[in-house]
């Protein structure tokens, strides 16, 4: 195919929203100057779907063209009654939002709910705009819940100011709200569980108190999470956002640059955030967001000065090289750390569970998950030998391409653990982790030192 889907944005009275999608989109609103807080412009919900605009498929909604055509939109791996898993809304918040928290998966499970973790784009900002983003360091759960009680919330959460062209990825379990000025573009895993954990003393549209979910929000924040990276959008060419359910791209281009979309390549979202691009299927402008099917072959020719957000990497990995890698990532934690200690034990050619817990230790990959894999290889290490394998290995991979979101969590363990402080101790690759994680690590190891090599060195 040669086109790519854009849709009709469905727009949203938020009781904290306003009409900058109109005066700083320049899109049409429903008239009566009713505050409207949010569009969404591409979702798969059951309560609410895109609908194409033009093209082969105008008129029907996305999950319609999905169950008919997934392979030609998302490839030939996805199944075709699954969600489009990005949800991409614009967000403007004329007031602060609710201070909020979404579940990690591992709560969201327990509790009926589903994770999200969400990616802000600042596309403008009023001087003095501000977010809100975790918790500040040493707030604990009994700290942050006697706050909440006592309205005093605020003094516990991390703000901080913000201007357009900043961008801070919030992850499932990170407490977060959204100041008053700020124009916001939010990809985001395609969830809707939000628990409220303030709201500031505000009444919704219906003149009542909105819903607090203060039970829920305890279970679901993460309480050592690391402080949140903003990002500040530069140069031609800069990764905003990486994730282990999205990745996202910035990227500028000069008025007459090309952009070309070669097929099976991966399907993509396009947002324009600055400028405009013309191709053979109509113009694009900023506030525009498309989708690119993984079949799609086009050119757009950027006819402004551009800036677009590329969302990659939502559809889990390409075609797998190996047919275990399939089963491996269905694998629970413990079945896949048992396999690991095996397969590391016997040299016998077997190696998906290696490569599998690699894998989660890349910088894409989400340490949330294989930190408890990683506690329980040290838990079965019965020798030197295999502690050894597990710090040269998965400890030293998150180390160096997590760093700063475990390091706190690495220096707890190792002071409550002896055999994980020894594995710890067991780290080879001290030459690609920055000097200051170098000395935490070293700090907290002390005298200890596993003597041995690992296992293929
Ligand atoms: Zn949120």
């Amino acid at each position: 195919m040669d086109e790519f889907l854009r849709f009709t944005p469905l727009v949203q009275e938020r009781v904290w929203g306003g009409r900058a999608l109109e005066t700083k989109l320049g899109r049409p609103l429903p008239p009566g100057g009713r505050p409207i807080g949010e569009s969404w412009e591409i979702v798969d919900r059951p309560e609410a779907q895109s609908v194409v605009v033009g093209g082969t498929f105008a008129g029907q909604t996305l999950r319609q063209v999905l169950e008919k055509h997934s392979a030609e939109i998302m490839g030939p791996n996805w199944p075709a009654e699954k969600p489009f898993p990005i949800l991409v809304n614009w967000l403007d918040c004329r007031e602060r939002l609710s201070l909020q928290v979404h579940p990690p998966a591992v709560v969201a499970a327990k509790l009926g709910g589903e994770p999200k973790t969400e990616n802000w784009f600042v596309a403008a900002a009023e001087p003095g705009a501000h977010l809100i983003v975790g918790l500040k360091p040493g707030v604990t759960r009994e700290k942050f819940e006697a706050a909440v009680a006592a309205g005093t919330a605020e003094a516990c959460v991390n703000r901080f100011p913000v201007a357009a062209g900043d961008s801070v990825l919030v992850r499932s379990g990170q407490v977060h709200a959204i100041d008053g000025g700020n124009l916001i573009l939010e990809i985001q895993q395609n969830s809707d569980t939000t628990y409220r954990v303030d709201d500031w003393g505000r009444v919704g549209l219906d003149g009542k108190p909105r819903q607090l979910h203060v039970a829920e929000s305890l279970q679901s924040i993460l309480w050592d999470e690391a402080a949140p990276q903003v990002v500040k959008a530069a140069d031609k060419f800069c990764m905003l956002a990486q994730a282990r359910e999205f990745q996202i791209l910035y990227t500028a281009h000069k008025t007459g640059a090309k952009l070309d979309f070669d097929a099976e390549e991966g399907p993509c979202i396009l947002s324009i955030v600055k400028g405009r691009l013309t191709s053979a299927h109509g113009e694009l402008k900023r506030g525009d967001n498309i989708l690119v099917p993984y079949s799609a072959s086009f050119v757009l020719t950027v006819a402004e000065d551009a800036q677009v957000l590329l969302t990659l990497g939502f559809c889990g990995r390409g075609p797998h090289d190996n047919e275990h890698i399939k089963e491996a990532e269905n694998c629970p934690a413990e079945d896949l750390a048992a396999t690991w200690i095996e397969q590391q034990s016997h040299d016998d050619g077997e190696d998906w569970a290696i490569r599998r817990v690699t894998q989660l230790c890349e910088p894409v990959s989400d340490p949330e998950e294989v930190w408890p894999i990683i506690l329980r290889l040290v838990e079965l290490s019965i020798n030197d030998q295999r502690l050894s394998d597990v710090a040269a290995g998965p400890l030293e991979d998150l180390i160096c391409n997590h760093g700063g979101q475990i390091i706190s969590r690495v220096e707890i363990q190792a002071k409550m653990n002896p055999k994980f402080r020894r594995c710890l101790s067991g780290i080879w690759g001290w030459s690609s982790m920055p000097e200051a994680m170098q000395a935490r690590i070293k700090k907290v190891v002390g005298d200890e030192k596993l003597q041995l090599p690992p296992t293929g060195s």
